[in-house]
């Protein structure tokens, strides 16, 4: 198939083509339209599978028709992917001047709140980091109450109990499911990552990818 067959708009698909991408991948293929379309998603797909992209673009033609403040949250559980997803929505993003900020440990939390108040569109963080600042007075609270995506990349990752009560606390400080779309990538499928996926309740089931 193709990047056009899936939906994208063609400023997107330039954007491909400059870094070289000419063809959707398998997870691209399947996860592209119901992101798209305004489902939940609970996807199954490897670093490597082009599984950034999957959820970045469709993120990004969604935040090109409709301009926002913080737009989505990425949770990732290192500090090295949450830089490789922040360089691909730098690269596809760079023709709406796309804001995004990187919220990791080891880096000044003055600096990281500043960058906040600043309204990106894209914050992807680690999760302890994340309700640091979810915790502070700094206002994260108040700015990340209102995101229109959640992504939870590596999400077997993210159940690492040293991560537990973490992804708990995002996910209560978050809007409630049904008024986000939650995208969930993972590795492997465990009935545990469809209940965080639900938003830790007992909410509908969410289409599988
Ligand atoms: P990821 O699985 O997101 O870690 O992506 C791995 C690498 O694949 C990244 O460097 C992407 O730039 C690249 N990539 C993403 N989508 C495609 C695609 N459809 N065709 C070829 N390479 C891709």
């Amino acid at each position: 198939t193709t990047f056009a067959a899936l939906g994208l708009h063609p400023w997107l698909i330039a954007q491909l083509a400059s870094v070289r991408i000419a063809a959707p991948s398998d997870i691209q293929s399947r996860a592209i339209p119901p992101t798209l379309a305004g489902s939940d998603i609970i996807a199954s797909a490897r670093t490597g599978s082009g599984k950034t992209a999957a959820f970045a673009l469709p993120v990004l033609q969604k935040l090109a028709e409709d301009p926002y403040g913080v737009f989505a949250v990425v949770v990732t559980p290192t500090r090295e992917l949450a830089f490789q997803i922040a360089e691909q929505f730098r690269i596809l993003g760079a023709p709406i001047n796309l804001r995004q900020t990187v919220l990791v440990g080891g880096v000044d939390m003055t600096t990281q709140s500043l960058a906040l108040t600043r309204r990106p569109h894209v914050v992807v963080a680690t999760p302890g980091r994340l309700v640091d600042h979810l915790e502070s007075t700094g206002g994260a609270r108040e700015v990340l109450g209102k995101v229109k995506f959640l992504i939870l990349d590596e999400a077997d990752r993210l159940l690492d109990p040293t991560f537990a009560s973490h992804l708990d606390a995002i996910l209560s400080a978050l809007p409630p499911p049904g008024t986000r779309q939650t995208l969930l990538y993972s590795a492997t499928m465990t009935p545990e990552i469809q209940v965080v996926a639900e938003g830790g309740g007992e909410g509908k089931r969410r289409p599988v990818v």
